[in-house]
């Protein structure tokens, strides 16, 4: 079979792999899509483990089941998300599943930019889902990065009433616009400094946009009759975005850190302010079983529009233009490849 194999991000090579074989409780997946995640082209994070093929948000038809597994039979259409916790570990136990040691383990095998992955048997137990007839596949395969969103906006707390700012508005923005709303917030701010980004803010949903390079927290209070954000969804990384999610910021507010710009970057916090003001930065990572539960949920009730995110589609052979599109992160939201060609 065919694998599209990451060395770095102007370096995507199409290569020959074994089909996996798969043993006791694994499935084999026909990968239909596979979306290009934002985080696919972090180079510093991904280039120490090249070459290496990457792809995690999928969806497919089952080839194979191996014998034990008694929920899925050959032909059936899934989503399955590509980290899994134990579920038993006192992380899992405490909610913080995206914590736990085997998480991180547990993936698709070789990668997702293939034309077949081996399911691993915890994902076939808490990460596979079935697609409900008329689902298209790349449809399908939001329900990993709206599942990490949807993690993000828990974590946060955004519930009805609340006044939500979301700082970047890529694809993870985009999302957390719309989920905001879902999630009853009265009042969604978005940021960016990319036009197209900005005008993208608006087409999903944001109340208001405002430029990035403006005064953020200004411009926020003044939409708002003069109080800050509840919360903050930081979507950028640059240390003005964070600068702008602290500023922002209403007494009892918390900031959710949802993107990062290197595995040193760090976050200045005036302590002082933040006690006075009881104030919190949270963290998200990836997301859970419940949180793709949701996530899967919501698109197949069409609450949230994945469909119109897809900014572009491309046979698996092109994988290298989808990371450039991807990595320019001009006007372009999610990318999609189609390991057997075009749907
Ligand atoms: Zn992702
Ligand atoms: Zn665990």
């Amino acid at each position: 079979m065919r694998s599209a194999v990451y060395y770095k991000n102007d370096d995507i090579r199409i290569e020959e792999q074994p089909v996996p074989e798969i043993g006791h409780g694994e499935m084999l997946l026909k990968v239909m899509a596979v979306g290009i995640c934002g985080s696919d082209v972090h180079e510093f994070y991904r280039v120490k483990h090249a070459p290496v093929i990457l792809g995690h948000e999928l969806a497919g038809i089952v080839e194979k089941v191996g014998d034990g597994v008694e929920n899925f039979i050959v032909g059936d259409r899934i989503f399955c998300f590509h980290h899994v916790p134990c579920g038993s570990c006192p992380r899992c136990i405490n909610g913080h599943e995206t914590a736990c040691d085997t998480f991180k383990k547990v993936h698709f095998h070789p990668g997702g930019f293939s034309e077949y992955v081996r399911i691993h048997p915890l994902q076939v137990r808490l990460g596979a889902m079935k697609m409900p007839d008329g689902m298209d596949f790349d449809v399908a395969s939001f329900g990993e990065p709206v599942g990490c969103c949807v993690r993000g906006q828990r974590m946060g707390g955004i519930g009805p009433g609340k006044k939500v700012l979301i700082i970047g508005s890529g694809i993870a923005g985009i999302i957390h616009i719309q989920l905001a709303k879902i999630f009853g917030a009265s009042l969604v701010v978005a940021t960016d400094i990319h036009p197209w980004r900005k005008s993208m803010a608006e087409k999903f949903g944001a109340d208001y946009v405002i430029d990035g390079k403006e005064d953020v927290a200004s411009k926020f209070r003044e939409i708002n009759d003069g109080w800050g954000a509840d919360v903050v969804i930081l979507c950028a990384s640059a240390p003005s975005a964070i600068q702008q999610s602290m500023d922002a910021l209403e007494k009892g507010g918390t900031i959710v850190v949802f993107a990062l710009g290197g595995p040193d970057q760090t976050m200045d916090i005036p302590l002082g302010k933040f006690l006075a003001g009881e104030n919190s930065v949270i963290t998200s990572y990836s997301g859970g079983p419940v949180d793709s539960h949701i996530a899967f949920e919501l698109i197949k009730s069409g609450q949230i529009n994945v469909v119109d995110m897809i900014t572009h589609r491309l046979p698996l052979e092109d994988a290298q233009e989808g990371f450039r599109l991807t990595a320019d992160a001009g006007e372009s939201l999610k990318v999609m490849l189609y390991p057997h060609g075009l749907l």
